[in-house]
């Protein structure tokens, strides 16, 4: 157990948040003059702006507390908000494991804070021994561990987070974005094990709302509660509230979909492999595919000639392009978009 006090930002702790309208009184019912909403129109009243209906919902399906969630614009809002709790401009530290996803960095610029970056062992697992030094270094304050990682595809081991969950003093962010897919189970049972550790989900992949930015966090109260104090008031909007719940009323849509995905995950992979310009198909526990080929850059751009998009992660991992699994259609035309390159 760690004191979350103490790596809390002085300022935020010392924070007054802003109480809206609709935290003042929360019926439902009532002649609503406070908030000098428009009293005509559909979308004319505030959001609620702790979400709890949605999530309700969400704590009935990840057996969790309404207490241990938080929802954010996306993930992206999570890991800016985590900076700002945590990460003193100028001053604190974060840590990741490269190659993995970009909005740690671009985050840590905005709050100028220091990224410290450990390359990912042979297999993309972590490297502890690396580590282990600057997990006593007092400013570093955060470590984002991306798994299922974007873009390896791999899960990280389990014995080794739950390594630096122990060992380290500071927040350990592990982002599950792909988690869905993967045939491992999610890490939230640990937040009531680690004070120090927050979960982070999303509604736009497995979920297939990335239009509708809907992120979650799971961790204990008093962090969920620091989430609370720093967000922007009205977070979600209720057309994206609206967007969550009615796929939440849908669980069969979503398994329906993941069951589609990886099916065509594994005819992609048993396709690619006849490819001779593809050398590895990295194990993927993601709804895509890491692949090393011959030339990336050349193959990308004969690709996106035919209109067809891929990610050129060449500058992450060299000579290597990250395909998502898409409807079988699009699957064909990639699979004879590679089988015809010149
Ligand atoms: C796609 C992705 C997300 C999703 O971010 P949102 O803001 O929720 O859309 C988060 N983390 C990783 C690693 C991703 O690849």
């Amino acid at each position: 157990m760690i004191k979350i006090e103490d790596i809390v930002r002085p300022n935020i702790l010392n924070l007054q948040p802003y109480s809206s309208a609709r935290e003042e009184y929360t019926g439902k019912e009532g002649v609503f003059l406070d908030a000098n909403e428009n009293p005509y129109g559909e979308l004319n009243r505030y959001p609620d702006p702790y979400q709890k209906a949605l999530k309700q919902k969400i704590a009935a399906l990840k057996n969790v507390d309404s207490k241990n969630i938080f929802v954010g614009n996306g993930s992206d809002e999570i890991i800016d908000l985590t900076y700002r709790i945590f990460c003193n401009p100028g001053v604190d530290k974060a840590l990741t494991f490269t190659p993995t996803y970009g909005m740690y960095e671009v985050s840590a610029g905005i709050h100028n804070i220091a990224l410290l970056k450990i390359t990912l062992a042979d297999t993309f697992q972590i490297d502890l021994e690396q580590l282990k030094p600057l997990l006593k270094e007092n400013r570093v304050k955060l470590i984002f561990i991306c798994s299922p990682n974007n873009p390896t595809g791999n899960l990280m081991n389990n014995s080794d987070i739950e390594f630096i969950l122990k060992n380290f003093n500071g927040i350990v962010f592990i982002d599950e974005a792909y988690i869905d897919f993967a045939k491992e189970e999610s890490l939230i049972r640990l937040i009531s094990q680690y004070n120090n550790l927050i979960v982070s989900q999303t509604f736009s992949k497995a979920w297939g709302l990335a239009a509708a930015r809907v992120g979650l966090a799971f961790a204990n109260e008093e962090i969920i509660a620091l989430f609370n104090k720093v967000k922007p008031p009205y977070n979600v909007s209720q057309l994206n509230q609206n967007a969550a719940l009615n796929a939440l009323n849908k669980p069969q849509i979503y398994k329906e979909n993941i069951k589609t995905i990886l099916k065509e995950k594994e005819r992609l992979l048993a396709a690619l492999t006849q490819i001779k310009r593809i050398k590895k198909i990295y194990p993927s526990d993601a709804n895509f595919l890491l692949l090393e080929v011959e030339n990336a850059d050349f193959i990308y751009n004969e690709l996106v000639a035919q209109q067809i998009i891929i990610r050129n992660r060449n500058k992450q991992v060299d000579n290597c392009i990250r395909v998502t699994i898409g409807t079988p259609e699009e699957n064909n035309k990639l699979i004879m978009a590679l089988k015809n390159l010149r």
